[in-house]
């Protein structure tokens, strides 16, 4: 999301617990919005059932009040990249939306993002879908211990212009624990062999933002809202991975998000 400027924090392995269980409480939540993505919709009431969803599991939303952002789900339909604020959209058939939340829980926060379909989409949209998801187990197969930072970034880069799309380069991934965002930066473009070097107890989040057409993006006057500039539909999937015993454990999981709305990678 952000740039952060400071040292890597390595994680106990009760911290990457801690990290586990927001997860959990995350990896529920996109589960239960998977099901309530449909036409007809208002993106404020998504919000808001994710917000009461948060507090019912003795939790707090990360994202509501960091920065002043006004909401708990950042929500980005379509041409919306990311930080998109939930607002009196109704969603219609067709239009794909990104939801990112994050959940602070025990003193740590886990991150992690969806694009979800409403209805019937067009199969190009859904192969832009179905290889930024790819994109970021390509990068998730990448964070072992040895491996540097750059790796992860170059594989999801690789990945995702040899099927001739944009690869954002205004924001980034980054590391996950007692602060939303930590170092370090995971940028989703890179040289292997360039940057931190990747250790156990690093806990980051990998988010490809995966553009359909050119990779440049503009902020709206909200001061939030991402949208590409050429008003081409973009896609954003997360997950918060922690490195246990040299390997990658993802500390979210799409397990629970309804089979329509599954994409499926045999990456
Ligand atoms: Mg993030
Ligand atoms: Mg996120």
């Amino acid at each position: 999301m952000f740039k952060v400027k400071e040292s890597v924090l390595i994680k106990t392995d009760r911290e990457i617990q801690a990290i586990r269980e927001s997860g959990q409480i995350l990896s529920r939540l996109h589960g239960e919005l998977s099901k309530r993505v449909e036409s007809g919709v208002k993106t404020l009431e998504l919000d808001a059932f994710a917000e009461a969803f948060i507090l019912a599991e003795g939790a707090k939303p990360s994202f509501k009040g960091y920065r002043d952002f006004p909401a708990t789900l950042c929500i980005s339909v379509n041409s919306v990249v990311v930080h998109g604020i939930p607002n009196h959209y109704i969603l219609k058939d067709g239009d794909i939306i990104s939801i990112d939340c994050g959940v602070y829980y025990n003193g740590f926060h886990a991150d992690s993002a969806f694009t979800y379909k409403v209805g019937n989409i067009n199969p190009e949209i859904q192969k832009l879908m179905n290889e930024t998801y790819a994109s970021l187990y390509k990068g998730i197969a990448k964070c072992k211990a040895g491996n540097r930072v750059g790796d992860i970034s170059a594989e999801i880069q690789r990945y995702a212009e040899s099927h001739g799309y944009g690869i954002v380069r205004e924001l980034v991934g980054h590391g996950v624990g007692k602060n939303l965002h930590e170092a370090p930066e995971v940028p989703n473009f890179g040289k292997p062999g360039k940057g931190p070097k990747l250790v156990d107890g690093m806990v980051i989040a990998i988010e490809p933002m995966v553009t359909m057409g050119k990779r440049t993006v503009r902020q709206e006057k909200d001061g939030w809202t991402i949208r590409t500039a050429d008003g081409q539909p973009a896609a954003h999937y997360e997950h918060t991975v922690a490195i246990v015993d040299g390997k990658p454990e993802a500390l979210t999981t799409f397990e629970y998000i309804t089979e329509t709305q599954k994409v499926v990678y045999n990456g």
